[in-house]
């Protein structure tokens, strides 16, 4: 997921944005929105969160962002003639337009071919994103339009030295139940759910080292991998002796559920509270 989001930074600084991408493997608005999020921030293409086109994307109000989905069993012909009508209309507030199908494999073929009249020529500002698990499913001549992005949902983010810096830094604040550092790292992570994602799963990494560290003792049963982190081995006996079995459990099943919900799209802010709350108490 996170390298997907890589290619599109990389993209913007080098000013290379194609005009539609098919986003094969995955039907998830988060990460789209992420993207979105990058190409249409004001500040650089940093999606710095605060900025008014960040801000008004995480309110699901951006004027230059549509989502266009499934109304009922398909994408039909008269959505693609309301998108076709919005496309043609310069950006309201941005250098770009972003129009993101999902589950483009339900779209009529009918509809397929009015968009495919678009696809030919679109605007200069125009982005388009198409996304779904079945890509097959498309006509070949829209698929040849577009350039082919594989995404799979079980990518799972890789640990880099700073996120995992950061989730061991929350494992310390939970250790010394110290709120004010919980609440910052939140606050660092809900800027970003990408990002957030990527710290959640490293939490979960160490957390889950904790436990098997707690059960055997035995450095061995550790990934190679976290063990290169510095310091690692030492962390490990100190976060046995400092947060209780049953915390331990209970953190590490509040992340796979918030993990769930995070897919299945809910209200995010309210999801990281709660895992945040979890942590404290
Ligand atoms: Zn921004």
């Amino acid at each position: 997921m996170l390298k997907v989001v890589n290619f599109f930074t990389e993209a913007l600084k080098q000013n290379h944005l194609s005009h539609s991408y098919l986003l094969s493997g995955t039907e998830d608005l988060n990460l789209a929105k992420e993207i979105a999020k990058h190409i249409l921030c004001k500040q650089e293409h940093t999606a710095c969160g605060s900025c008014s086109s960040c801000l008004k994307l995480a309110s699901d109000n951006h004027p230059d962002f549509l989502v266009i989905e499934p109304d009922g069993a398909s994408i039909k012909n008269a959505q693609v003639e309301q998108f076709q009508e919005y496309v043609f209309i310069r950006p309201f507030e941005s250098q770009h337009k972003i129009i993101l199908f999902n589950k483009v494999h339900l779209m009529t073929e009918r509809a397929q071919n009015r968009m495919l009249k678009v696809l030919e020529e679109p605007p200069e500002y125009a982005v388009f994103f198409f996304l779904t698990e079945q890509a097959d499913m498309l006509l070949e001549t829209v698929i040849s339009r577009c350039q082919i992005l594989n995404v799979h949902a079980s990518d799972k983010p890789k640990l880099n030295e700073q996120l995992t810096e950061k989730a061991l830094d929350w494992v310390m604040g939970i250790e010394k139940n110290d709120m004010a550092r919980i609440l910052e790292i939140g606050a660092y992570a809900k800027q970003d759910k990408i990002r957030f994602n990527a710290l959640l799963f490293c939490l979960s990494d160490i957390l889950r080292d904790v436990m098997i560290f707690r059960e055997t003792k035995n450095y061995q049963l550790i990934s190679e991998e976290n063990l290169t982190i510095l310091n690692y081995k030492d962390y490990l006996p100190r976060f046995v002796a400092s947060i209780s079995r049953k915390k331990n459990i209970q953190i590490i099943s509040c992340i796979e559920e918030i993990d769930q919900k995070i897919k299945n799209n809910m209200n995010f802010d309210l999801t990281v509270d709660k895992l945040l709350f979890k942590c404290i108490d």
